[in-house]
């Protein structure tokens, strides 16, 4: 049996459930906690249960402390006998991470992405690839349900909204993204305090950590290839955690005789987490899904084992 498609069918399965635990990827960007808070705090509001979780590590970066993470549990604590699970900002069973159990133990699964290569994981699935972020599709479905869109709601839709458009400036952006921003605003959304948290302010000692990736950025002409690699020594002589880095492949990739960059990140793990960017030109999903990973044209990444020169070398091969 096919799976059910559509936002009729996401809301009908969402009204039926009585238990919901929604869940993003591991290692949430804002995106993905944008979108599992947002569903969580709006299904408590209209009567529900329902819990937001990710995969372990459970560490939530400090950029998003102004989210309310109240339905926020840990892998581990999330129930187990669920009506409903909602995957959200990926279709891939793997990205779950130590919560795939949980997805295969519960009643129903709904998967919410706008990932181009989604499969066909889940039994009910509300994607649209052209959707410039999941909570896009988020506020879709809870202005389906007709739930209540309050300020808690409204700001968790906005950080993912604002994040996955890189300000409102991807090409992704589109009208209905900046109506969506429009209701969020009129919600309560305090759009200055959102950008100054996640764009404006960082620890002092960030700054080692920018100066020393971006001393050992290389630009390789021949493949129009900007890269870099952030190590674990950078990481433990700043003091700063893994999960604090997201943003630095955006000062990596500014070098204008660069059509692709590539930032390979040790993990304590030993496991090398590369993210490519692109200006356009070159469809880095597909560079990542040859390297086991996946994402969109211009933002994807992988999971490497084995050194950053071997993970280079192979970005280098699939971009010749
Ligand atoms: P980032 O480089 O910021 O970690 O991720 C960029 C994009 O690629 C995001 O849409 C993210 O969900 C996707 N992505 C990153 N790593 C992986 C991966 O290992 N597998 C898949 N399928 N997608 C990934
Ligand atoms: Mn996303």
């Amino acid at each position: 049996m096919g799976r059910e498609l559509g936002l009729e069918a996401a809301a009908a399965a969402m009204r039926s459930a009585q238990r919901i635990g929604v869940a993003g990827h591991v290692g949430p960007d804002g995106d993905a906690l944008g979108s599992m808070l947002a569903i969580a705090h709006a299904a408590r509001a209209a009567g529900k249960e329902a819990w937001a979780s990710f995969g372990e590590p459970f560490v939530l970066p400090a950029l998003f402390d102004f989210l309310d993470t109240t339905p926020l549990v840990s892998p581990r604590d999330l129930p187990d006998d669920l009506d409903l699970f909602v995957v959200v900002d990926t279709g891939v069973p793997e990205r779950l991470g130590s919560l795939l159990p949980k997805a295969r133990s519960a009643r129903r699964v709904l998967v919410i992405d706008h990932h181009p290569i989604t499969g066909d994981f889940g039994d009910v699935a509300l994607v649209d690839p052209l959707a410039a972020a999941t909570t896009q599709l988020v506020f879709s479905l809870i202005e389906a349900l007709q739930w209540k869109v309050d300020k808690t709601v409204a700001v968790a839709l906005y950080t993912g909204l604002v994040t996955d458009t890189g300000r409102f400036q991807y090409s992704s952006t589109s009208p209905a993204t900046h109506r969506i921003a429009a209701a969020l605003l009129a919600a309560g959304v305090e759009p200055d305090l959102i950008g100054r948290r996640l764009y404006e302010e960082a620890p002092f000692a960030y700054y080692t950590v920018i100066s020393r990736v971006m001393g050992r950025a290389v630009l390789d002409a021949e493949h129009r290839l900007v890269w870099s690699v952030l190590t674990q020594d950078d990481l433990d002589a700043a003091g700063i955690a893994y999960e604090e880095t997201d943003s630095l492949i955006d000062l990596v990739r500014i070098a204008e005789e660069s059509a692709v960059c590539c930032l390979l990140k040790e993990m304590e793990s030993g496991v090398i987490k590369g993210s490519l960017r692109s200006r356009g030109e070159v469809d880095v999903a597909a560079i990542a899904a040859e390297l086991g990973g996946g994402g969109h044209h211009n933002a994807a990444g992988f999971t490497f084992h084995g050194t950053a020169e071997d993970a280079i070398e192979a970005v280098r091969a699939l971009l010749s």
